[in-house]
């Protein structure tokens, strides 16, 4: 049967201005891969923005060699007919709001950090306020172009093996640099409503009335304190009263403070980024004359991230890396999870999202959603816990507890799992096979070796 790749194929048939340069820039990197296959080296890729990875930082200039896909930051093509974009990897969230929201439009899937790229997002995971509808930005995608471990340059979409492994491989199957994926109509403001509940109970039960009735378009919640649950919900607007956020207050703030809020859709999207969520509050900058003197060196998640890499804050240089990690728990078993994160972590905020799980993806092993109906799952997201030193490792009780719960620990940071265990919740036989075909040297690294 003939495959069905259609977008980005066509569009490269054109050999015009930004598919032309498109093409040279994908040749020159399988060529890079083929010399690289001829030296045995292993690979990884150099981006233009900074790695969200946390287990990178303080590891960069030690790593093996590097490809250099610096110059994949082109929005090669916004159709706003079918509502379908067209970009290569590299290119940040930020950028791409700002180009489709010319058109009305916008990712199904903006994760709230602005440096975040296309790439990191399907290779790793994403999850924001807009994932009870839509999940995370994969499951927006229809096509990916990549440049696989033999150096062949190929296109997969929706529904084949290649295309749902490279969902969480982390860059060990192949670089992806193109992807085609769906938009949504947008307007150009947002007006928020912040729910406060001083209970788990009617938190949970106005997130699932919300799923249920589909009725906004957007939803997150932040727990400030066992005390204090706030569900913030949006919608599109076309006007707005006031807008702005205040330099002063960290954004997650004022959902405790206030009951709503107008925000332009761009800032909306990004309206964390600024404190990093809250990890800004690890350097001091919830102080107002810090944040006077020092703000425009220290605020904004980029910067945040530089000053990691020098302070080694949130390394393992310290033998007890700070918590920062999502995990994904069946909505059945949230309960649990967080009764147990109170009483072990006892950490707040807690950025706690609802997510859209269905169907179940395939990287997850087939028989570790074993008896689930659950087609929505809560992302748990620790921001920056400082790990007591108690003699416990509290990745590893994550890792225990998430996996009794038949949830999922994103690894976008330390992994402890021996490898019998992490492969009983990795699909390991569909990776393997899919492994073999695009990388059958292993010039990526195997994903239980680069991320544990
Ligand atoms: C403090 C913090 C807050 C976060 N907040 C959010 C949030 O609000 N919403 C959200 O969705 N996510 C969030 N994340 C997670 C983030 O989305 C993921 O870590 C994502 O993978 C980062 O993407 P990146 O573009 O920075 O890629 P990188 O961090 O550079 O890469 C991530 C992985 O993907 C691989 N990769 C990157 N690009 C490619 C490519 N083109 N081809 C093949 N492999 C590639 C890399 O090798 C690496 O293994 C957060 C992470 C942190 C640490």
């Amino acid at each position: 049967m003939k495959k069905k790749q259609i977008y980005i194929e066509s569009l490269l048939k054109k050999k015009t201005g930004e598919s032309a340069g498109h093409r040279q820039r994908v040749e020159r990197v399988a060529g890079q891969v083929k010399t690289f296959l001829e030296t045995g080296n292993r690979i990884s890729i150099q981006k233009a923005s900074l790695s969200h990875m946390v287990n990178s930082l303080g590891k960069r200039k030690n790593e093996a060699a590097k490809i250099n896909i610096r110059d994949f930051v082109n929005i090669l093509s916004i159709d706003p007919e079918r509502r379908i974009c067209i970009a290569e990897s590299g290119v940040t969230f930020s950028k791409l709001v700002r180009e489709t929201l010319k058109y009305n439009l916008v990712p199904k899937c903006v994760p709230e950090i602005k440096s975040i790229t296309l790439g990191g997002t399907v290779s790793g995971c994403s999850v924001e306020s807009m994932s009870f509808k839509h999940g995370g930005f994969y499951d927006s995608c229809l096509e990916f172009e990549i440049v696989t471990g033999r150096g062949d340059i190929l296109t997969c979409s929706r529904g084949e093996d290649t295309f749902e492994m490279l969902h969480a491989s982390f860059g060990t199957l192949g670089i992806i640099t193109t992807i085609a994926f769906e938009l949504v109509p947008a307007k150009p403001y947002v007006h928020l409503d912040f729910h406060k509940y001083d209970s788990l109970a009617g938190f949970q039960d106005a997130m699932v009335d919300h799923f249920t009735g589909q009725d906004i378009d957007f939803m997150d919640g932040i727990v400030h304190s066992p005390a204090q649950f706030v569900l913030c919900t949006g919608s599109f607007v076309d006007n707005a009263p006031y807008t702005g956020t205040s330099y002063w207050t960290p954004y997650y703030k004022s959902t405790l403070k206030r009951r709503q809020d107008y925000l332009r859709t761009y800032d909306y999207f990004f309206r964390y980024d600024r404190d990093g969520f809250w990890v800004s509050g690890k350097y001091g900058m919830e102080n107002k004359l810090l944040r006077l003197l020092l703000g425009p060196f220290v605020l904004g998640f980029d910067n945040m991230l530089n000053l990691a890499e020098i302070l080694f804050f949130l390394t393992n240089r310290t033998g007890k890396p700070y918590v920062i990690v999502d995990v994904l728990i069946p909505f059945t078993k949230s309960r649990d999870f967080y009764e147990w994160y109170e009483k072990e972590f006892n950490y707040f905020p807690l950025w706690v999202v609802p997510y859209r799980h269905d169907p179940y993806y395939k990287w997850v092993n087939p028989g570790f959603f074993r008896g689930l109906t659950d087609n929505l799952f809560i992302d748990f997201a620790i921001y920056a816990f400082k790990q007591p030193r108690d003699g416990r490792n509290y990745y590893r009780l994550l890792e225990e507890k998430v996996k009794e719960l038949q949830g999922v620990k994103i690894l976008i940071s330390h992994n402890f799992y021996q490898e019998e265990e992490f492969w009983e919740i990795h699909n390991k036989a569909l990776y393997d096979k899919v492994k073999s075909q695009i990388d059958p040297h292993n010039l990526f690294r195997n994903l239980y070796t680069k991320l544990c």
